[in-house]
């Protein structure tokens, strides 16, 4: 493995190779699992040099890692061109705030994509604020708006395509250049596409955030995040992490280095799957909007095919109408699809939900739609036969049509 230089082959295939040149990792296809606490020096002088130097894939304590993380670490970094080096955190969560802790000081002010994740809205208006940094949230389709939403203290941006549960594509190349120019530092969570689909450091962001949880794991088991940068950001990050205390267990980075190989052939089958059973729902009465980027002609398709060169299997759609009770008949009638949060998983999730009253910058319903049409189900779309799922939500639509 020594020597293979993963930057010449191609993404499926850095899938495949990466994380594997290793000296721990030359006789096995996978690296030993390592579970140290504690690491043995031979002599005084030697335990004092490490100390202080704080280097990548050196063995100093088990809060700086082992083979096993620092394997995981390496194939990631291997899959976002750009990127200098990737540090992993216990969770995606941990690796959001983690990466905005290390970008911000008290006095800073943090944009915030109205769509983002949930949790990530939380942080800026909870955490962040009490450590005196302040927060907007904008329209990221809006460009005008964006730009001036800028002060001179502006530190950051928060990035997340598509949108959390409403799906919006946002045009990231255009959003980044103008954080860059006006001196703001581009996050961005990237797990819905992952790095494969979309690597995000090459359209212009500075710190790519990956909830491993989700389609890295894909097997539902394992909680993780990541975040890779450019040499710039993956010092600082890193260092932030230590600082934190943040260390991943060695079993749990196994786990998730198993799901990476693997990755690539879910999310090409859960794409195809996603597709048909999008366009299953677009044809029926009972909905009123499905919102996915993979649907042609759909608002955001034409920037998904521009910028990203894969999908998955997470859409929404919006049923016709404001009946909760018959949208919770629909979900509970399903078989195969679980009643879930999380993602990305081999099997499939349903999820039912509301956005209002969290959104501040963006109107749901969204503009032109009926008043009525606001009540969303979110579809995570797994490796069962697509034509068992379309039974299954063909089953869940006559429950809805009981009531
Ligand atoms: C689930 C999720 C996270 C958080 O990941 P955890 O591992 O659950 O903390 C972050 N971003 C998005 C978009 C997610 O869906």
């Amino acid at each position: 493995m020594a020597g293979r230089d993963d930057s010449t082959h191609r993404a499926a295939t850095r899938l495949v190779t990466s994380g594997r040149s290793g000296d721990f990792a030359s006789d096995v296809v996978n690296p030993p699992v390592w579970r140290a606490s504690t690491h043995l020096y031979p002599d005084c002088a030697a335990l004092r040099a490490r100390k202080s130097d704080n280097r990548d894939g050196q063995f100093f304590y088990g809060r700086r890692g082992s083979p096993t993380q620092w394997a995981l670490s390496e194939a990631l970094t291997a899959l976002e061109p750009g990127a200098a080096g990737t540090v992993l955190y216990p969770s995606g969560l941990a690796a959001l705030v983690g990466a905005l802790l290390t970008v911000l000081r008290s006095g800073d002010v943090l944009l915030v994509a109205d769509n983002a994740y949930d949790p990530t809205r939380s942080a800026a208006t909870g955490l962040l604020k009490d450590l005196g940094i302040e927060h907007r949230f904008f329209d990221p389709l809006d460009h005008e708006a964006f730009a001036g939403a800028f002060c001179d203290r502006t530190r950051a941006v928060m990035l997340e395509v598509p949108g959390s549960l409403t799906m919006e594509v946002c045009d990231i190349p255009a959003l980044a250049a103008i954080a860059r120019e006006r001196g703001a530092v581009s996050l961005i969570d990237n797990t819905w596409a992952t790095a494969l689909g979309f690597p995000a450091l090459e359209h212009g962001c500075d710190i790519a955030i990956t909830a491993l949880t989700k389609h890295v794991g894909g097997h539902s088991d394992v909680m993780m995040g990541a975040a890779s940068a450019g040499e710039r950001w993956y010092r600082r990050l890193r260092l932030g992490a230590q600082r934190l205390g943040h260390v991943v267990s060695p079993d749990d980075a196994a786990l998730v280095l198993r799901g990476l190989r693997t990755m690539g052939v879910r999310l090409e089958r859960q794409t195809a799957t996603a597709l048909a059973i999008a366009e299953w729902l677009d044809a029926r009465s009972e909905v009123a909007h499905v919102l996915s980027p993979l649907l042609p002609g759909a608002p955001g398709h034409d920037i998904w095919q521009r910028d990203f060169t894969g999908g998955c299997g997470l859409f929404s759609f919006v049923l016709r109408g404001g009946d909760d009770a018959a949208r919770c008949r629909l979900v509970d009638r399903l078989e195969l699809f679980g009643i879930g949060y999380s993602w990305g998983g081999f099997e499939s999730l349903a999820l039912p939900f509301d956005v209002e009253p969290v959104r501040s910058a963006m109107p749901w319903p969204k503009p032109g739609w009926s008043e009525a049409d606001r009540h969303g189900i979110r579809l995570s779309i797994g490796l069962e036969d697509p034509a068992d799922l379309i039974a299954d939500l063909d089953r869940g639509f006559a429950a809805l049509n009981e009531g």
